[in-house]
């Protein structure tokens, strides 16, 4: 499948450079970046390079390397601890439809640090 893209859409002009953005790490079917108006220091938005505006709409292949970028991301921000009661950790979340919080129409995955401000790990 190739990619396909909406001329209008944000996150489609991201991915092409014709909007700057903080980029992370690129791979051949997604993209990640840091979120613009960050939930907390590291907020990255990881995208599929196929304009789909709910992850159904979106083909496996393009969705393949999303969780991959992800683990990638959470060793580089050292969000990568084991247990459960480590002061650091992250939140992944995908938001599908208007009802559910979503505001740009193509899919995208919030990496969302969580660190404990009284460990001073930040
Ligand atoms: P949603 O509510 O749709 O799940 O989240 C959309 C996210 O995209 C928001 O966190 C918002 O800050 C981010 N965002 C919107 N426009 C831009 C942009 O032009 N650049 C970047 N880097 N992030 C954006
Ligand atoms: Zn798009």
């Amino acid at each position: 499948m190739s990619i396909k893209q909406d001329a209008a859409c944000i996150f489609c002009k991201i991915i092409k450079g014709e909007i700057p953005s903080f980029k992370l790490i690129e791979t051949a079917h997604a993209f990640s970046f840091l979120d613009i108006q960050p939930t907390s220091e590291g907020h990255a938005l990881i995208i599929p390079k196929y304009h789909g505006g709910k992850l159904h709409s979106v083909p496996d292949e393009f969705l393949a390397d999303v969780l991959p970028i992800a683990k990638k991301l959470a060793k580089a921000l050292e969000l990568d601890t084991d247990g459960i009661d480590s002061p650091v950790g992250y939140n992944l979340l995908q938001n599908n439809g208007k009802i559910a919080h979503q505001v740009v129409d193509h899919v995208h995955f919030h990496l969302i640090p969580k660190r404990d401000e009284k460990t001073g790990l930040i």
